[in-house]
């Protein structure tokens, strides 16, 4: 008989979720938009230190769209992005048009690094096509090098966007993901650390964009009293009862960042000495949510194993593990565009991998994944 499925990282609902949808149900508020939606964002924006505007939307991608539109990014124009991501990142630039040129990762976050990120401005701009963006991610929830990466964007003045999916609740000395870019994104899909079983939003510090992104993402209605459109709109808003979910869950935020930080320390604790076995380490001042627990398994290092044979080890268990996420510089369809970088991230996909990290694995599930990485890593 086959174990019990472990997932990486599944919907951890708190008591509130359901009282605040109920409250939905009880005064009619199923439409799009409503209480709720106002109460989300407001709880949002607090979370995020109360300077920021916030508009929630139906997803994180579309959040990412919304914000290149803004920035009047168009057809033939050219967006710096992180290679090493998920590929929501990146497939916006796509959406309108757009060229995304990659670069690669640093070793210190795996996130976007600065020096790459300045030969790729450097190249653009010598071939007449000054970027008209960049967007970095935190991946995993480990802040990028925000401090150099702004001084470049701003040296070069070029808007930063911050793809802050995976990053709610990380921050550097004190300052939160999702408050540094010109605008900023999370996702509230359903393995992200909390969730809204789907949804995302736009930040900014500058309200102009968020009362232009929530005119765009309600169809772009002028102020008439029949349907009148000067612009393209979309249809990006969350729903009221989505984000009575997501009141819910900004209610354990702060304990979810508090578990899904103990099981990468426990981790750590049992596996990170061994020769070859590597954890990500929070530089100084910096804070990780831990979104997801990673490791990479180098094969060359005194280690008689291999990414793939832990992967596997784990699935004939049931668990589900998951490499890193595969540099968009290598993906089929991004194949003609520029990588600035010396595939370092071609590295981290080839020997990382993301474990079981969810907020509720039990005592017993996590006792049989270490068990397993017992068997394959330590002989
Ligand atoms: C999840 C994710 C997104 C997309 O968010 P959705 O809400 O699923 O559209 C974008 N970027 C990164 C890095 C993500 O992990």
């Amino acid at each position: 008989m086959k174990s019990k499925k472990i997932w990486l990282s599944s919907p951890h609902m708190g008591v509130a979720e359901q009282q605040f949808v109920n409250e939905a149900f009880e005064t009619n508020w199923i439409a799009p938009l409503g209480p709720h939606v106002d109460g989300f964002e407001k709880d949002l924006s607090t979370f995020l230190g109360g300077d920021e505007h916030v508009a929630a939307l139906s997803s994180g991608t579309g959040a990412l769209h919304l914000a290149l539109v803004m920035l009047n990014v168009g057809p033939g124009d050219e967006v710096i992005c992180q290679s090493m991501t998920f590929s929501a990142s990146a497939n916006p630039i796509k959406y309108i048009g757009a060229t995304p040129v990659f670069v690669d990762s640093e070793a210190d976050t795996w996130n976007m690094d600065p020096n790459y990120l300045e030969d790729a401005i450097l190249h653009r701009i010598a071939a007449g096509k000054k970027p008209k963006a960049i967007i970095v991610v935190h991946l995993y929830g480990m802040p990028a090098k925000m401090k150099e990466i702004i001084s470049i964007a701003e040296r070069y003045e070029i808007p930063l966007i911050e793809d802050a999916a995976e990053a709610l609740g990380s921050h550097i000395d004190g300052k939160m993901c999702g408050t540094m870019g010109v605008m900023s994104i999370f996702s509230f899909n359903g393995n992200k650390i909390i969730t809204t079983s789907g949804g995302g939003a736009l930040v900014s510090p500058n309200k102009q964009y968020i009362t232009k992104c929530k005119f765009l993402a309600t169809q772009a209605r002028d102020d008439a009293p029949h349907y009148q459109h000067s612009h393209v709109g979309y249809n990006y808003r969350m729903s009221n009862i989505s984000a009575g979910i997501g009141r819910g869950q900004m209610q354990v935020l702060p304990e979810r960042v508090s578990k899904r930080r103990e099981i990468f320390d426990h981790y750590v604790s049992l596996f990170g000495d061994l020769p070859g076995i590597h954890f990500l380490k929070e530089p100084e001042g910096f804070f990780s949510n831990r979104w997801l627990s990673t490791l990479t398994i180098d094969p060359s290092n005194g280690i008689n194993v291999t990414r793939e044979i832990l992967r596997h080890a784990f699935l004939e268990d049931n668990i589900e593990s998951r490499p890193l996420w595969k540099p968009m510089h290598m993906q089929p369809v991004f194949k003609n565009c520029l990588f600035f970088g010396n595939h370092l991230s071609d590295k981290l996909f080839e020997n990382g991998l993301c474990l079981p990290s969810g907020s509720n694995l039990t005592d017993d599930e996590l006792e049989r994944v270490f068990k397993i990485m017992n068997s394959i890593l330590v002989s």
